[in-house]
């Protein structure tokens, strides 16, 4: 036990446990994610690949979770989003989110090539309101994992209502428009490899959406990498 730990001691998010961010008991109601699926129709997909017909010039090419959302995740991924003082939950995290991804073969197979990650942004307004982006604290974790480099090279260049309750075709239409490459950023990135970072997958839609800016700023490889999915 580290001083620290001593100061702010760990709670489980789940029962409020002293010791560590999950007990062991609720550290059990979480699975790794191995439903893999095809974010562009939403059908099973081996390993998280885009299906060889569902592939397009400016098209995701798969994409790869952590773990299932559930009550358990869903509280893990609130105390990101809004405890910025649990300062090692993000590590947390990103191991279980590491974990995940090395078991996934194809995973394994894109980074032996290089990429960069870039994750999700918020609304100026809510970042400002907030002071950082829970996607990017698992984006810098996988890059000290990979030694891939974390760019905060997307904006968002519009607020977007809340995706929940929305269906798929919904999501995509209130996600549409919402992001743009920053102009500094887009030198850089022609004939790279990104793999975007969220914190959640639902059905894909703002993957699908910020896929779509990375392959027409003449990116080659996109995929999304998310903590959680939704099933
Ligand atoms: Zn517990
Ligand atoms: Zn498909």
């Amino acid at each position: 036990m580290g001083l620290l730990d001593f100061i702010f001691p760990k709670y489980c998010v789940n029962c409020k446990r002293v010791g560590d961010y999950l007990c062991p008991n609720c550290f059990s109601y979480l699975s790794f994610d191995t439903k893999n699926i095809c974010l562009i129709c939403g059908k099973p997909s081996y390993n998280g690949l885009t299906h060889p017909k569902c592939r397009g010039k400016y098209r995701i090419d798969g994409a790869f979770t952590g773990v299932v959302f559930n009550p358990v995740s869903k509280k893990l991924i609130y105390q990101l989003k809004y405890k910025p003082y649990l300062k090692d939950l993000g590590d947390f995290m990103t191991d279980l989110l590491y974990e995940s991804l090395i078991q996934n073969e194809e995973f394994v197979r894109v980074t032996r090539s290089r990429y960069v990650f870039v994750p999700i942004p918020l609304s100026d307004k809510r970042f400002k309101k907030r002071g950082y982006n829970q996607a990017e604290i698992i984006a810098v974790n996988l890059s000290k994992k990979f030694g891939f480099l974390v760019v905060n090279g997307l904006e968002r260049i519009r607020e977007t209502k809340s995706q929940v309750g929305l269906n798929k075709e919904e999501r995509k239409e209130n996600i549409a428009g919402a992001f743009r490459l920053k102009e500094q950023f887009k030198y850089h990135i022609k004939n790279k490899n990104v793999i975007i970072v969220d914190d959640v997958l639902t059905t894909g839609a703002t993957l699908y959406e910020a896929g779509k800016i990375f392959k027409k700023g003449g990116v080659i490889q996109v995929f999304g990498v998310a903590f959680a999915r939704e099933q």
